[in-house]
């Protein structure tokens, strides 16, 4: 499997459970993902957790992710460990289980956009757009069919995530092709990284069989043009008292050769 490239760290910080906002129930299978955003402006990731954690036992609502501009903190497990459920879409509309054959709840993950305040928007729209395309990598969903938005499931009741991608002059369509840019290029920078290490691999091969070439190369010169060998020192004496060669040493390989056997043979 290849790797997607990780922008931004994801902040564990489990809820207490079992209780009314993590029931600690496991998700079978994760089918889709639901963008919302707090619907509380100034609010912050880390504020929205702490109010979850210590009204933990009074509510149900719940999300598995709350994104500010800041931190990416995961308060019920979903991409930092097994996923668990968390009740951020009512179960009885019908929208979720038309379209994706599931409740939201069961088979979704929910991911929380801060924003208003001093939450620098834009800022966190981009670690929101990263985690949700985090999230379809991860649960191998196509991003380009596999995120809807509250508004979308509960149009009566909801109007996240439009209330923060409103303020960014954003429609959701344009979050969706967001995501699928941003998951192109994580999964890009992957490939392109894979394609590095690869020709990393192919030089050295080249390099190593440089290496012997030269090896074999300075082996030849060097019999090309040797001082003589102890093997060969009576046959150059014989020959060079007999006058046969004027310069003995500095010869190749096959020269001493040939003179030993010709020595050996008595010749010279
Ligand atoms: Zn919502």
């Amino acid at each position: 499997m290849s790797n997607f490239k990780m922008k931004y760290e994801i902040v564990p910080r489990y809820l207490s459970g079992p209780s009314k906002r993590r029931p600690c129930i496991p998700m079978q299978s994760v089918i889709f993902m639901v963008a919302h955003d707090t619907g509380n402006p100034g609010s912050t990731a880390s504020g929205n957790v702490g109010y979850y954690e210590n009204s933990r036992n009074d509510m149900e609502a719940s999300a598995q992710i709350f994104v500010d501009d800041k931190q990416i903190i995961e308060c019920i497990p979903f991409l930092t460990d097994a996923p668990e459920k968390a009740w951020h879409v009512i179960y009885n509309v019908t929208t979720d289980n038309q379209r994706y054959g599931a409740d939201a709840n069961d088979a979704a993950g929910g991911v929380e956009l801060c924003y208003g305040g001093n939450v620098n928007l834009t800022e966190a729209y981009k670690r929101y757009v990263w985690v949700l395309a985090y999230s379809c990598w991860k649960y191998a969903l196509d991003p380009a069919q596999a995120i809807t938005g509250h508004h979308i499931l509960d149009p009566k009741r909801k109007t996240d995530p439009m209330n923060a991608l409103k303020l960014l002059g954003k429609t959701f369509d344009n979050l969706i092709a967001d995501v699928v840019l941003e998951y192109n290029e994580c999964m890009e920078e992957d490939d392109m990284s894979k394609e590095i290490e690869e020709l990393k691999g192919k030089f050295q091969t080249l390099l190593n069989t440089a290496d012997v070439h030269i090896k074999k190369i300075n082996d030849l010169e060097a019999k090309a043009s040797m001082s003589v060998p102890d093997w060969a020192k009576d046959a150059v004496t014989s020959a060079v008292s007999k006058g046969l060669i004027d310069t003995p040493e500095g010869r190749s390989y096959d020269f001493y050769s040939l003179l030993a056997v010709f020595h050996r043979k008595g010749l010279i």
